[in-house]
């Protein structure tokens, strides 16, 4: 994980400092130095750059597809299905699924993400602000790895909180 600040790298400072007092292993570059260890990569907006080498991200998808997997695994039983606006309100004893399914527990779980503010929108409907954040894929020649793990790490910018991994 590479954080990179530009020409006010305050917020890299403090990460720095966390890291320490976290005892988290990481390596501090200047821009020379950025540029020596990584020059397929042009660093002209950027000041310093903090290199996490045990830190990196998690493939979101494959890791709840894994998660998804091991329950099946356990005996979960697991299905796919939208779940339309429980009616009422009061106590929740079944939900209805758009395929005219119906299910009934003691207790649900929600966990609808930004949706939830549509499914119960009395509760949350104005509570729940979701913002969009938007993702690009840039294609590069093929057979050049200069900006893949490992010749590059997961990189962040943190001015703008922009981010990327090949
Ligand atoms: C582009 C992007 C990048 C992000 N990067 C990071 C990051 O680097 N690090 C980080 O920590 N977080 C990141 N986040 C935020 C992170 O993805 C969310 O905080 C997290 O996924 C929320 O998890 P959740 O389980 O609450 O909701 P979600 O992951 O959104 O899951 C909600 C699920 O509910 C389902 N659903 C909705 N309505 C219904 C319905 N009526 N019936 C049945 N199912 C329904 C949806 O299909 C979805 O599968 C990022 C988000 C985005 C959009």
């Amino acid at each position: 994980m590479l954080w990179l600040g530009g020409e006010d790298d305050s917020q890299l400072r403090r990460t720095a400092a966390t890291l320490k007092r976290c005892k988290v292993r990481y390596e501090d570059f200047d821009r020379a130095a950025l540029e020596a260890k990584y020059p397929q990569v042009s660093f002209e907006d950027i000041k310093a750059g903090i290199l996490e080498p045990h830190s990196g991200v998690l493939m979101a998808r494959r890791a709840v597809a894994m998660l998804v997997e091991d329950a099946l695994r356990l005996g979960v039983e697991y299905c796919s299905a939208q779940i339309l606006k429980p009616a009422g309100s009061g106590r929740l004893e079944q939900v209805v699924t758009s395929q005219g399914e119906r299910f009934s527990t003691e207790q649900f779980v929600f966990a609808c993400g930004a949706w939830l503010g549509k499914v119960f929108p009395e509760v949350l409907g104005e509570r729940i602000f979701p913002t969009r954040q938007e993702v690009f894929f840039f294609g590069i020649p093929g057979g050049d790895t200069g900006l893949q793990h490992p010749a590059l790490p997961t990189w962040l910018f943190q001015e703008d909180l922009f981010y990327g991994n090949a």
